[in-house]
């Protein structure tokens, strides 16, 4: 069978040997499918023609249609230029070459009319365009608005494209031409129902649209057309291979009857959950009684409320005679945690415990005891939680907190404790990937999201200071401190060597001392015992110390309200993840908080990209978005199979709503029609494995 979309590039009118080649080399594009794919990143407004005088300062790019009255070259050597006059009716504008100024003055045409294209400068009271775009316009013939085309393309090319004169421009002609050709041969690549239910335009359309669209309202309507069409058959992909026929989903717990909930809820709740509180534990008490068991990613930013959303869902079990166990990765934490949750466990008579590797062997006895009888029903704890001797009676549901700290070996680990049905799983994370990125790559975890703070919070404001702010710095801190405020002042690890790290850590708290001879300092690193690190917090926490020096050890989930700045050291050295964790530390309490930002002076191109993100914005997702860009997904675990790194319409970033929707209509047609059987269905089914035959077919185009 001969695909007319397989013809070699070469034998598209324009093309030739020598420019196929560059095609093939700098794009490639090998054939006029390829071409065809290659989709513009941008469209440029044509679709207003400006008379000169209209155009004022502050223009932005104006296209305007006159003729070209004088052409001259003028200067020597290096200020040689090129300068051209522009009219039209209502005035005179000046047009500036200072590069290829021989090329240029050898094409234009005096005389000519052209539509001119690029962003005025103001010269006293004239303006000036320098490398203005022209094409030669005919009064008499032509319309305007065809041979500007609406809004341009604009398409990627190489530096090596530009000197060998196939611009953006030359793509965008050889592209119409190529439409022209093939336009009625596009084939339609998804089913007439969803194209109806959905409001989407054809394939045939929207490929030309995204070339070539008429306005902004074309083109969005072309783009929603690929993506939708790019993320269904990814998500197609996900949920089939991920999910796996869904019929296979394990047995789980059954956990109906919640008597202690709901009498926390309406009697003992310490203030009002928000609505986003409240979603989510709808979302996963739906999943418990399900009778299929949960594995849910929970995702919320710092200070969203997790733990209480936790500690709600731990109620469910207990009234169905089942057993949580919430595992933290660190000490600090799991003591935090159990400190957090013991408050509302005591106010409902339930028994709570913490197991840690430092927990004392008579606590330890105990707990084994009474774990394994079922008296007792909330553990809270870190590693220690998932070792041999620890046996469950009935564990019904395992909370995994700041699930990034924690490997797929270790879940599976708490999975095997239970002896009924498998336990419910809820991983809780504020924000190492962004919510669309977990439900693509996670085909396997659902994923709730609260997306919502507390009521009163203030926003955290950021600074970025350099060294020699440092002094400010300093008194803006005392001044903090005198308003009875605690601050953080934080290093970086510095992995390669452990000792440059503590020297680094003990020369800034000899700093910090020397600065405050006032103040109570506490200091906290990686060399010290458990023990030790976990008295020095808890003399910050209750107080006693005024600021706290430490390594990134505190950077996850440590709680304190009263300690409203957050100092980080060398904030250039930390990536935005660990950034966005450490400014959660603060900003907990009612109080407006702070978070500065020291660096050096010399700043590479991403840090720079991280510390404006970070003084910019405080939403979480925002900054997992900046963080997916600048690290690419290939570095978000998990993600190197997904396919995400494919995509070339959508951004999961900003089509989070779209996708949301799209996985939902793939999870309806696989639930209603596994194998894809159903005579709708077929065309989905072939498309399908075209797509799996070209992906394959690149590889061997690679090697
Ligand atoms: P994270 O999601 O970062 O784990 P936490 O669960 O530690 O957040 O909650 C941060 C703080 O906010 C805690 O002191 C908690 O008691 C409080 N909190 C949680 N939910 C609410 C709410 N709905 N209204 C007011 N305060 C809340
Ligand atoms: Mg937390």
């Amino acid at each position: 069978m001969n695909n007319i979309f397989d013809t070699k590039i070469e034998f598209l009118k324009g093309v030739g040997a020598v420019r196929a080649e560059i095609l093939n080399k700098e794009l490639g594009v090998y054939t006029f499918g390829d071409l065809l794919e290659q989709y513009p990143f941008r469209h440029e407004d044509r679709t207003h023609f400006y008379k000169i005088n209209e155009v004022v300062s502050d223009t932005a790019y104006v296209q305007m249609i006159g003729r070209l009255t004088f052409v001259n070259s003028i200067g020597e050597g290096r200020s040689k230029r090129l300068v051209a006059t522009f009219s039209d009716e209502t005035g005179e504008m000046e047009f500036v070459w200072f590069r290829g100024a021989k090329w240029v003055e050898k094409s234009l045409k005096v005389g000519m009319w052209y539509i001119a294209y690029g962003k005025p400068q103001r010269y006293g009271f004239k303006f000036s365009i320098s490398h203005p775009e022209l094409d030669e316009y005919d009064p008499n013939t032509a319309t305007p608005q065809a041979t500007s085309g609406g809004l341009a393309p604009v398409y990627h090319t190489s530096e090596k494209m530009k000197t060998k004169k196939v611009d953006s421009r030359v793509l965008a002609k050889l592209t119409r031409t190529l439409l022209e050709k093939v336009y009625h041969t596009i084939s339609e690549t998804l089913p007439e129902y969803l194209i109806k239910e959905h409001n989407l335009i054809s394939k045939g359309l929207a490929v030309a649209w995204t070339h070539f669209p008429k306005n902004a309202e074309t083109l969005d309507q072309a783009k929603k057309r690929l993506k939708f069409e790019e993320l269904f058959y990814l998500q197609l992909k996900i949920i089939a291979s991920k999910v796996g026929k869904r019929t296979d989903k394990y047995r789980g717990q059954i956990f109906t009857i919640i008597p202690t909930f709901n009498d926390f809820f309406n009697n003992h709740l310490p203030f009002d959950l928000t609505g986003a509180q409240k979603r989510v534990i709808r979302e996963i008490y739906n999943d418990m009684r399900s009778g299929y068991q949960m594995n849910r990613l929970l995702q919320g930013d710092v200070g969203s409320g997790k733990t209480i959303v936790a500690f709600m869902c731990m109620l469910m079990a207990l009234d169905n005679d089942a057993q949580s166990a919430l595992m933290a990765p660190t000490e600090i934490l799991a003591q935090q945690h159990y400190n957090g949750l013991k408050e509302f466990a005591d106010a409902m008579g339930v028994t709570i415990e913490l197991l840690t590797g430092s927990s004392k062997t008579k606590t330890r006895r105990r707990i084994d005891e009474t774990l394994r009888d079922g008296s007792l029903k909330i553990i809270v704890g870190t590693h220690a939680l998932i070792e041999d001797k620890v046996d469950f009676y009935n564990l019904g549901l395992c909370v995994i907190d700041e699930q990034h700290r924690f490997g797929v070996a270790q879940r599976a680990a708490l999975w095997k404790k239970s002896s009924k049905a498998k336990p419910h799983m809820l991983v809780m994370t504020a924000t190492p990937i962004p919510r669309t990125l977990a439900m693509t790559v996670y085909g396997d975890l659902e994923v709730s999201v609260i997306d919502e703070l507390p009521a009163g919070r203030k926003p955290i404001i950021t600074w970025h200071k350099f060294e020699k702010g440092r002094l400010r710095v300093f008194g803006f801190l005392k001044e903090q401190v005198e308003l009875g405020r605690q601050v953080y002042i934080v290093y970086p690890l510095i992995e390669e060597s452990e000792t440059l790290d503590y020297q680094n850590l003990m020369s800034g708290y000899e700093s910090v001392t020397r600065a405050f001879p006032d103040y109570k300092v506490s200091v906290v690193h990686g060399r010290m015992k458990a023990a030790d690190k976990d008295a020095e917090m808890q003399r910050f926490a209750e107080g006693k110390t005024e600021i706290m020096v430490a390594t990134t050890v505190i950077e996850v989930g440590v709680n304190i309200p009263n300690s409203t700045v957050m100092i980080i050291e060398n904030a250039e050295k930390f990536g935005l993840a660990q950034l966005h964790q450490l400014r959660g530390r603060v900003g907990r309490g009612g109080e407006q908080s702070y978070c500065i930002l020291m660096t050096g002076d010399k700043l590479s191109k991403d840090g720079k990209v991280r510390i404006k993100t970070m003084v910019d914005t405080t939403d979480g997702f925002k900054i997992a978005d900046a963080d997916l860009k600048l690290r690419g997904p290939g570095d978000i675990e998990g993600t190197q199979q997904s396919g995400i790194l494919d995509l070339r319409h959508a951004d999961i970033g900003a089509d989070a709503a779209l996708l949301q929707e799209v996985r939902g209509i793939a999870e309806k047609i696989l639930d209603e029609d596994p194998d894809l059987q159903k005579e709708e269905n077929q065309l989905i089914k072939h498309q399908q494995s075209l797509l799996v035959k070209k992906s394959s077919t690149n590889w061997s185009r690679i090697s």
